[in-house]
C-alpha cells in the first residue's frame, strides 16, 4: 500500500477534476439547518433525506416549532428519509440541547470557533459522530475538515490510502491529516461523486476510470487474472 501523501491527494484530484469537472461549492446552509439535514440523510440517498428536510420546514417552518412537537410528529414528517425512529428523537434531542445551552436555535458561533472545538462540540451531540460533524463544518462553515462517508471509505481502501481494516473514524484521522486544506472540498465531493457513478459498492467500472493506474484495487486484480492457473 503506498501511502496516503498530499502530493498523491493532488494528482487523484486532478484525475477526478478532469472527468467530472470542478467542484464548486454551493451556497451554504446555517449550520443548525444542516446539522439536521446530515442527520437526515444518515443511511439513505440524497433525494430521500432532501425530501424528508423539505417536509420537516414544511410541517414545522421554525425550529422551535419542532422541539416543541411530539417526537411522533417528526418522525411522520421524516419518514420518507427512514430510520424516523431513530433521527426524530435525535432532532429533538439536538435542538433542545442546543436552545438549552445557547438560548437559541442557532449553531452561527461555530463558524468562530478553531475547528477542532467545533468538531468536539458537535461530536457531543446525540447522534453526531465524525462524520456528521465534519460535513457541518465543511458545508456550512467552510472550514477545511474532511468527511468520510461510505464513498469516501471504500474509494480510499480501494485506492490503497488506508488498510482495508480501517474503521472510518480511523479513516478521518489519517485522510484529515494528508488532504491539503485547498483540496478538502473538492476531493470530498469529487469521490462522492465517483462513488456514485464509477467506484460503486458491487461493481466497480474499473476499466473505464481514470483512477484504475493509482489504484491497489485495481492492481491487484489485474496481477490475480495474469497468475499461471487463472482461466479469466
Ligand atoms: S480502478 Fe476500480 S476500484 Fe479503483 S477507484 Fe477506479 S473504479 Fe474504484
Amino acid at each position: 500500500m503506498s501511502k496516503p501523501t498530499p502530493q498523491r491527494i493532488r494528482r487523484l484530484n486532478a484525475l477526478l477534476e478532469r472527468a467530472y469537472g470542478r467542484a464548486e461549492p454551493c451556497a451554504p446552509y446555517p449550520p443548525l439547518d444542516s446539522l439536521i439535514g446530515t442527520i437526515l440523510s444518515q443511511n439513505t440517498n440524497a433525494a430521500n433525506s432532501r425530501e424528508g428536510y423539505c417536509r420537516l420546514k414544511k410541517r414545522f417552518p421554525r425550529w422551535e416549532q419542532a422541539a416543541a412537537a411530539p417526537v411522533s410528529a417528526i418522525a411522520s414528517a421524516i419518514r420518507v428519509s427512514g430510520l424516523s425512529n431513530t433521527k426524530a428523537p435525535r432532532i429533538k434531542a439536538i435542538l433542545r440541547h442546543v436552545h438549552a445551552e445557547r438560548g437559541r436555535y442557532s449553531l452561527a458561533f461555530l463558524r468562530k470557533m478553531p475547528p477542532v472545538e467545533a468538531a468536539a462540540y458537535l461530536c457531543r451531540l446525540p447522534g453526531v459522530g465524525p462524520k456528521t460533524a465534519a460535513c457541518v463544518l465543511l458545508f456550512s462553515c467552510g472550514m477545511p475538515v474532511f468527511p468520510v462517508d461510505t464513498h469516501v471509505l471504500r474509494i480510499s481502501k480501494r485506492l490503497g490510502l488506508i488498510h482495508r481494516r480501517k474503521s472510518a473514524e480511523e479513516a478521518h484521522k489519517i485522510l484529515g491529516g494528508v488532504v491539503p486544506e485547498d483540496l478538502v472540498y473538492s476531493f470530498h465531493v469529487l469521490l462522492i461523486h465517483h462513488g456514485r457513478v464509477m467506484c460503486r459498492a458491487g461493481r466497480p467500472a474499473c476499466e473505464r476510470c481514470v483512477l484504475r493506474r493509482s489504484c491497489k484495487y485495481y492492481r491487484d486484480k489485474v496481477r490475480s487474472k495474469k497468475r499461471p492457473g487463472s482461466n479469466t
